[in-house]
């Protein structure tokens, strides 16, 4: 029997994956990249580190993505500690840091990772090609402006792993939305998740804090609290912890046009125990905010911002204020500097398999279809676990 060819498009990391997996006895595999090279994300996403995915157990792993029960198929079959393993056979050594994040140990660099991807895949004999860029279809054909002029291709299945609409100098620019909606596939339009929070700062306190650090710190939004650390930008606010509130914060903007977040500047201190030392007549409230509950001189400059003279003086409203201080926020960081993004496809538009319902024979899998996830490694897992499934799924067809 002959072979049935695949064209994967796009060449990010669930792309990538797929091509490692898939079983080339049985299909004839061809990535089109319309870059000049496969993974920049995937290199962007190592300049601060390549955080590939976190240690915790499964169980808790699972419940960090909005929606769980959508990753959970993929997740299930190729879960971190997996991940982990595989990154390890084809050479790469991972360790554990402090936050239970797993990254390639520190000497080895994120192009070396992506590197020994890449050899994977062509050790699988697929069949990478770049400056490939897919423009749309004709009648069902594929139609791709390349360097020797247009193509049309119409291969037995089609993956498609766009990525999301950040970064658009790595290649994922979302332009594709409209293509799809055009084939009457419901998409939902980009917006910035991971990405840093709009305040309207006053110019003197911008002035004086911009780039300062908010540690040791937790930040809430409705029901969810992060500890962590923030930094003071001219926009607002950026930082792991606020990252993590990003799909609260949105859902709060979409509906009221603003959210508001409250910070615990003393997360391991009760109200209580601060109220009893701001209770202290023997030394100024500015003495025991400093050097008595240790307040950093940016921490104590947020909290006079927002605080009248006299509410300052009074020492119940300070103490509710270390405790539970609430910022305004009124919308978020530009979409192209957001690590990732929510919308894309709509995620009852494909079926567990992943495949297209209203276009059979093609499936879409990572950022490009709406789902949401902390940083921390979830990213990368699910994009991969996307792309280990579905290699899986056609391995097993
Ligand atoms: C600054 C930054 C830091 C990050 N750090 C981390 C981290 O430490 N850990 C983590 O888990 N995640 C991190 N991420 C997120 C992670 O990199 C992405 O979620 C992941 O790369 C998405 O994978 P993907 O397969 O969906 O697509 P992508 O990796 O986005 O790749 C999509 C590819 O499709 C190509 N493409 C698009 N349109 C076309 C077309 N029409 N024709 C042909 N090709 C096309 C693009 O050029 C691109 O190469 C980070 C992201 C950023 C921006």
């Amino acid at each position: 029997m002959s072979k049935k060819n695949i064209s994967i498009i796009g060449g990010g990391s669930s792309a990538l994956m797929f091509a490692a997996i898939i079983n080339t006895n049985k299909f004839n595999v061809t990535i089109y990249e319309k870059g000049n090279n496969v993974g920049r994300k995937f290199l962007v996403a190592g300049d601060g580190g390549l955080n590939l995915t976190h240690s915790e157990i499964p169980e808790e792993f699972i419940v960090k993505y909005t929606p769980t029960k959508f990753i959970k198929p993929y997740f299930q079959k190729f879960n971190n500690y997996n991940l982990i393993n595989w990154i390890n056979d084809i050479g790469i050594e991972t360790f554990v840091g402090s936050s239970k994040r797993v990254f390639p140990l520190k000497d080895i660099k994120p192009i070396t990772v992506l590197n020994c991807i890449i050899d994977k895949i062509k050790a699988n004999h697929v069949t990478i090609k770049t400056m490939h860029e897919w423009t749309g279809w004709d009648n069902n054909n594929l139609v791709f402006k390349s360097p020797l002029g247009p193509i049309n291709l119409g291969p037995d299945f089609t993956i498609f792993a766009l990525g999301g609409a950040s970064w658009s100098v790595t290649g994922s620019d979302g332009k594709w939305l409209g293509m799809f909606a055009e084939k009457g596939i419901k998409t939902i339009p980009f917006q910035a998740s991971n990405c840093g929070f709009q305040i309207n700062w006053s110019e003197s306190f911008i002035n004086e804090n911009e780039g300062n650090f908010l540690k040791n710190i937790s930040i809430s939004c409705g029901s969810l609290t992060k500890k962590g650390e923030l930094t003071i930008t001219k926009l607002g606010l950026e930082g792991g912890a606020i990252y993590a509130l990003s799909h609260k914060i949105r859902t709060q903007i979409n509906s009221l046009n603003e959210a508001t977040v409250f910070i615990d500047f003393k997360p391991i201190i009760t109200q209580q125990a601060i109220l009893r030392k701001l209770s202290n007549e023997s030394k100024s409230i500015a003495d025991i905010l400093r050097f008595d509950l240790n307040l950093t001189p940016t921490q104590i400059a947020l909290i006079k911002e927002y605080t009248s003279k006299e509410e300052y003086n009074n020492i119940e409203f300070i103490a509710e204020k270390i405790k539970n201080f609430p910022l305004k926020i009124i919308g978020t960081a530009p979409i192209d500097e957001a690590i990732s993004t929510v919308g894309g496809i709509a995620l009852n538009e494909v079926t567990e398999n992943l495949e297209l319902i209203k276009m059979s024979h093609s499936f879409c899998m990572g950022e490009m279809l709406d789902w949401d996830a902390p940083t921390g490694g979830y990213l990368l897992q699910a994009n991969f676990s996307m792309g280990f499934y579905l290699a899986d799924y056609f391995n097993n067809l």
